[in-house]
C-alpha cells in the first residue's frame, strides 16, 4: 500500500462542538460520545483513505453482512490526561496487535499498524478537551471493525469499516461485586472464538448474566467445558490471592489475553510477589475459602481497571471473601493508575505520549 494513504488522514472538523457546558466529569460509562470519529473502509482488496469526520450515524443496507453473520470485533482502551495537560495511552500497540489477532480469527482483514496508530493519535489530538480530569475519569476509546459488505449469503464480507469512537467516562464500578461460578452455560468453546474480542462473545453472555443478576449477583466467572476450572469473568480476567501468592489462569483459545492481566503479572513479579499462572479449579478455591487461605479475588480489565470480588457462589453455596486491610487489589490498582495517569515512574515503558 502506498505510504501516503497510510500516513495522511482527511480531517473534516465539526462546525458545532457538542462539548457539554456543565463539564464532562463523572459521566456514565460509555454513554456520551465526542465530536468526531475515525473511519476507514476496506474495499477492492485494500484499505482506502482514512478519515476523521463529525460523529454521525452510519447508513447501512439491511443486508449488510454484520447484521446477519456477526463479523464484528472491537478493542477497548483509554486516554488519560495528566496534571500538565498531556495525553497518555497505555500499551496501545498491544491493542493494535490484538485487534489483528481477532481479525484473523473472524476472517477479517488485518489493519496496518500505521492506520490504527495515526487514526488514534489524530483523533485524540482533536478531542483533547473531551478527556476528563476528575479522579478515576478517562476517555474510553472503542476501536472496532464490522463487515459492511451487502448480501445475505453466508460468506465473509469483502468490505469492512474500521472505526474509532471515544467516550468520556467516569469510574466504571464503585463497589465490590458478587459473582457466581458458571456450572451450566459457557462463554467460550474449545476451538471457538473466546480468545478473540468478537462482539458475539458479549451477546452470548447477556442471557446467563441476566439470570445471575436476577439472583442478586453482578457477574459470572466462566469455567472450562467441564465446569471444573476457572477461566475469566467475560469482561475481565480473574486473579486469586491464595495466602500471599497471586494465581491466574493461563490464556488459551478460550480466554481473552488481557492487557491489564499481563500488566498485573509483570507488576507483581517486579515487586517480588509470588505469581502462579496455572489452571485453578473451582474445588481448589472453595477449599481455600473454607480454610481461610483464599484472601482475595478480583477482576482485571481496562474499563474498571480492577474490580474486587466480595463474594462468590457455586452450586448455591456462598463464600465471603475476608475484608483485608492491605489488599493486593488496591495496591495494583494504585500502581497501574499511577503509571497510566503519569503520576509515577514507568519502568516498563508502558506509557505512550500522544503528541
Ligand atoms: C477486553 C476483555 C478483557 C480485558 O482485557 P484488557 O485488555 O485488560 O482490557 C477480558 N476478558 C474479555 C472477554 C474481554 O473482552
Amino acid at each position: 500500500m502506498d505510504t501516503d494513504i497510510l500516513n495522511s488522514i482527511k480531517i473534516e472538523k465539526t462546525t458545532q462542538s457538542k462539548l457539554p457546558k456543565d463539564g464532562i466529569n463523572d459521566l456514565k460509562f460509555g454513554s456520551t460520545f465526542t465530536d468526531h470519529m475515525f473511519i476507514v473502509q476496506y474495499k477492492d482488496g485494500k484499505w482506502q483513505e482514512p478519515k476523521i469526520m463529525p460523529y454521525q450515524p452510519l447508513e447501512l443496507d439491511p443486508s449488510t453482512r454484520v447484521f446477519h453473520y456477526g463479523q464484528a470485533i472491537f478493542e477497548g482502551m483509554k486516554a488519560y490526561k495528566d496534571t500538565n495537560n498531556k495525553t497518555w495511552l497505555f500499551r496501545p500497540l498491544d491493542n493494535q496487535e490484538r485487534l489483528n489477532k481477532s481479525a484473523v480469527r473472524m476472517q477479517m482483514p488485518e489493519l496496518p499498524k500505521e492506520i490504527f496508530m495515526n487514526g488514534l493519535t489524530e483523533l485524540l489530538k482533536l478531542e483533547k478537551d473531551w478527556i476528563p480530569t476528575a479522579d478515576g475519569n478517562s476517555l474510553y476509546i472503542r476501536p472496532f471493525m464490522i463487515a459492511s459488505g451487502r448480501g445475505i449469503y453466508a460468506a465473509p464480507s469483502d468490505e469492512y469499516f474500521f472505526m474509532i469512537i471515544a467516550s468520556p467516562s467516569g469510574k466504571y464500578y464503585s463497589k465490590d461485586v458478587n459473582v457466581v461460578i458458571a456450572e451450566h452455560y459457557s462463554r467460550a468453546a474449545n476451538g471457538g472464538v473466546g480468545a478473540a474480542k468478537a462482539a458475539g462473545n458479549y451477546g452470548a453472555q447477556f442471557y446467563p448474566t441476566q439470570q445471575a443478576i436476577k439472583k442478586g449477583f453482578d457477574q459470572i466467572i466462566w469455567t472450562d467445558s467441564t465446569h471444573t476450572y476457572l477461566e475469566e469473568a467475560g469482561t475481565m480476567n480473574v486473579f486469586f490471592r491464595i495466602n500471599d501468592t497471586l494465581v491466574t489462569a493461563p490464556t488459551s483459545e478460550r480466554i481473552l489475553d488481557g492487557v491489564t492481566r499481563k500488566s498485573i503479572i509483570a507488576l507483581a513479579e517486579n515487586m517480588g510477589i509470588p505469581v502462579e499462572v496455572r489452571k485453578i479449579s473451582v474445588q481448589e478455591i472453595k477449599d481455600a475459602a473454607r480454610n481461610g487461605e483464599l484472601k482475595e479475588m478480583f477482576g482485571a480489565g481496562t474499563a474498571a481497571v480492577i474490580t474486587p470480588i466480595a463474594k462468590f457462589s457455586h452450586r448455591d453455596e456462598e463464600f465471603e471473601l475476608p475484608k483485608l486491610e492491605n489488599r493486593y487489589s488496591d495496591m495494583f490498582k494504585k500502581k497501574l493508575t499511577d503509571i497510566q495517569y503519569n503520576r509515577d515512574e514507568d519502568p516498563f515503558g508502558w506509557r505512550y505520549l500522544v503528541e
